[in-house]
């Protein structure tokens, strides 16, 4: 079985062989010249990641938006503790990527090499290099402070970057950071079994994360995610506390843009709404 990686919304193909040699032969030519072919991206096919990515390394206002996260995180988990101080089994659970590790270096590297997304991933997470988002770190150790029980969840796959993502959490000093408290994937990428997974324990006080996912199941069109952020409005700076990201997330699969431009033109006439 061959099984070759595109970008997400191109899907994955396999091939299965079931004929005979000499046709078995001819197919694996055919598949080695399709990888030969598709090594890289169409060129400058990452630049639209350019400004979203300047934005989270550079901009101070991006850690300022970070800053008021956390701060609004931090006030909350003061009074939850201050109405109900006897409560030993409470929980937050937070997202890893965009909401306590920054990978807009990963980013760089992929707009500067014109690299496919998931071509050296695991590299980066295991190269353990990741700074923390601004705020993360002392909002962290409050929750430790207070006795928060912390749980990670994050879509990095336990399989192939767990020891890295540990090691990377550690060297930032971030707190709880033990095989218990570690929800990587392994298999599916909804978070909603892992949460009713801490549920059974713990009560869930606070989420924080950059995607709608870290907080609920999230819907699949753009219409439907607003309108469940609608009916949702009053949780966030609540029960949920939301990190901007703008280089990536399901707002971008929702869109369908990825390896289709013609859309981002139908997108933008849509916006612009006739003639003016
Ligand atoms: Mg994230």
């Amino acid at each position: 079985m061959f099984r070759l990686n595109y970008l997400p919304s191109q899907g994955n193909i396999i091939f299965k062989f079931t004929m005979n040699k000499s046709r078995n032969f001819l197919l694996l030519m055919l598949v080695v010249l399709i990888i030969s072919c598709n090594k890289t991206p169409p060129e400058n096919s990452n630049d639209n990641l350019i400004l979203a990515t300047l934005y989270n390394y550079y901009s101070a206002e991006y850690e300022a938006l970070t800053f008021q996260a956390y701060n609004i995180a931090e006030e909350r988990l003061i009074n939850i503790k201050k109405e109900r101080p006897a409560e030993t089994n409470f929980a937050i659970v937070l997202d890893i990527d965009e909401t306590i590790l920054n990978n807009s270096p990963y980013q760089a590297k992929l707009i500067h090499e014109n690299i496919f997304y998931d071509s050296c991933w695991n590299d980066w997470c295991n190269a353990a290099l990741a700074t923390t988002i601004p705020g993360a770190q002392n909002f962290l150790n409050l929750a430790d402070s207070l006795g928060f029980h912390i749980f990670y969840i994050s879509n990095r796959k336990e399989k192939f970057v767990k020891e890295g993502t540990v090691k990377n959490m550690k060297e930032n000093g971030l707190p709880q950071v033990t095989d218990e408290h570690f929800l990587l994937r392994t298999t599916e990428r909804s978070k909603t079994s892992r949460r009713s997974q801490i549920e059974k324990d713990y009560e869930i006080v606070m989420l924080l994360g950059d995607n709608l996912g870290d907080f609920f199941e999230d819907a699949a069109s753009p219409s439907d995610r607003s309108a469940q952020v609608t009916d949702l409005q009053k949780e966030f700076g609540n029960r949920f506390i939301v990190l901007p990201n703008a280089m990536y997330g399901n707002w971008v699969d929702a869109l369908k843009i990825n390896g289709n431009p013609e859309i981002v033109d139908s997108l933008m006439v849509e916006m612009i709404g006739g003639e003016w």
